[in-house]
């Protein structure tokens, strides 16, 4: 089975069609780009796989089942920005991604159990080259080391899919090609499923081994606010 299969997926909002009779497979270990431009829906589309939202007709499934709400382990999110919890040092924001993941509650873990999930934590935070900084705060952070801190979080859940959107849009173009280093590096190195939006078509192509076009297309003239879109 795909890990994540849409099957004549529709998406409505009143007379706004947004996504039209999409279907598509995504098979584990692929690392799938979406791009389109705004509006075309990449958005809804990441809503649905998060559970965040369901579609107006057709189904989602996650491993041939239908998905579950969105604080699950089986994905891991990261946006542009905001991923992360600016009250948090970074270890502690890497172990809140834990929590959400339905361990226990890391506040109320004592002796090896809180041990091993600092150390887990201080792991993933290596891998995501943050080992220097484990009690730094978000704010003390550059946008390229929050968004690795937020790659850290997103990954210690150990996710079925791992969902970027536009995750180097606001960095600047030196730092997104270290980024863009470090996710492919994960992405082979875990055996990682990757879905990216982004709005830059060169790391799409880059990254990506597909590319899902998203496209804004009217199917009737004389109804300015339907839209289709879907993947090619
Ligand atoms: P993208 O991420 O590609 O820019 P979106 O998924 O955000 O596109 O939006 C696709 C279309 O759906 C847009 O026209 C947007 O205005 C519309 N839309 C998104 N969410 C809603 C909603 N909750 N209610 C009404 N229209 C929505
Ligand atoms: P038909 O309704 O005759 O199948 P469509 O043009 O609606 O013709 O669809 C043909 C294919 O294009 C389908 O696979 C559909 O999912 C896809 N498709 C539909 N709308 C869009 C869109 N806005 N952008 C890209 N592909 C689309």
């Amino acid at each position: 089975t795909p890990i994540l299969s849409f099957k004549e997926v529709w998406v409505e909002y009143g007379d706004k069609v947004v996504l039209e009779r999409v279907s598509l497979d995504i098979a584990e270990g692929e690392f799938v780009s979406v791009i389109g431009p705004s509006g075309a829906g990449k958005s809804t589309f990441l809503r649905l796989v998060l559970g965040q939202e369901g579609p107006s007709r057709g189904e989602v499934l996650l491993d041939g089942t239908p998905l579950t709400p969105e604080c699950s382990p089986d994905r891991g999110v990261v946006f542009q920005r905001y991923s992360v919890f600016p009250h948090l040092t970074a270890i502690k924001n890497v172990m809140f991604g834990m929590e959400c993941a339905g361990s226990p509650l890391f506040a109320k873990l004592f002796g090896a159990a809180r041990k091993s999930a600092r150390d887990e934590a201080a792991a993933m935070l290596e891998a995501v080259g943050l080992g220097h900084a484990m009690d730094v705060y978000p704010a003390q952070m550059s946008g390229g080391m929050q968004q690795r801190l937020a790659i850290a979080q997103a990954l210690v859940k150990r996710p079925r899919v791992l969902l970027l959107d536009e995750p180097f849009g606001a960095l600047d173009p030196g730092i997104r090609l270290d980024m863009h280093e470090l996710v492919t590096a994960l992405w082979k190195n875990h055996g990682l499923t990757i879905v990216m939006v982004t709005h830059d078509i060169h790391e799409a192509f880059k990254l990506g081994t597909r590319v899902l076009a998203f496209d804004k297309r009217r199917h009737d003239p004389h109804a300015p606010n339907r839209y289709g879109a879907t993947a090619v």
